[in-house]
């Protein structure tokens, strides 16, 4: 079933959350073993140096983009999660803009305890943003939706990177909220944001 803002959609665009939601797998190309420069990501968290994890993180996205064969990213990490009263923001996509790269931002802190995001939730972030990037470069869609099949594929990359979620008490593995909470830039001239 569609989420709800499905039906404010004109047909057009329906269409295009149509094939977004019909897609749900993303199977990983063969390539060189991640683990290490997830690894990377990790410690680079656990010593809270923006400058490591970046530098991991842009080794993966590296990787990932040319195993999708889709054009490169650039990835910007910062420190605190920017904040309002709508909550607080995970990552950002921006496409493609006149030749200029597409970059992805995330953001390694929470807004409120200011405490480092754990490994896999920013792990998902960075992962969810290349979905966005995916949607655009490798299934062609003239935009990017957050549909069902769009966060199945986010979960399916990362069990295959990072592999399943491991169990926690009181909590089945379908707890794992796969809706964090980002922002895309519209591809295009029009400068429109959507979460
Ligand atoms: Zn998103």
């Amino acid at each position: 079933m569609p989420f709800a803002y499905y039906d404010r959609l004109p047909a057009s665009r329906r269409r295009i959350y149509d094939r977004s939601d019909a897609i749900v797998e993303l199977p990983l190309p063969p390539g060189p073993d991640t683990g290490s420069v997830i690894a990377a990501i990790a410690a680079g968290l656990e010593a809270d140096r923006e400058t490591a994890v970046q530098r991991a993180c842009q080794q993966l996205l590296d990787d990932l983009t040319m195993r999708f064969k889709v054009p490169s990213l650039r990835v910007k990490v910062y420190a605190t999660r920017p904040s309002g009263d709508w909550g607080e923001l995970h990552g950002m996509y921006l496409p493609e803009d006149e030749g200029n790269r597409a970059v992805v931002e995330v953001w390694m802190r929470t807004a409120q305890k200011q405490k480092v995001v754990a490994p896999r939730t920013f792990l998902r972030t960075v992962l969810h943003e290349l979905c966005h990037h995916l949607d655009y470069e490798l299934y062609k869609l003239p935009e990017t939706f957050h549909t069902e099949g769009f966060y199945k594929r986010e979960s399916h990359l990362l069990v295959q990177l990072a592999g399943p979620p491991p169990p926690k008490k009181g909590q089945s593995a379908a707890g794992e909220s796969p809706l964090s909470r980002t922002s895309t830039g519209t591809r295009g001239a029009k400068a429109q944001s959507s979460s």
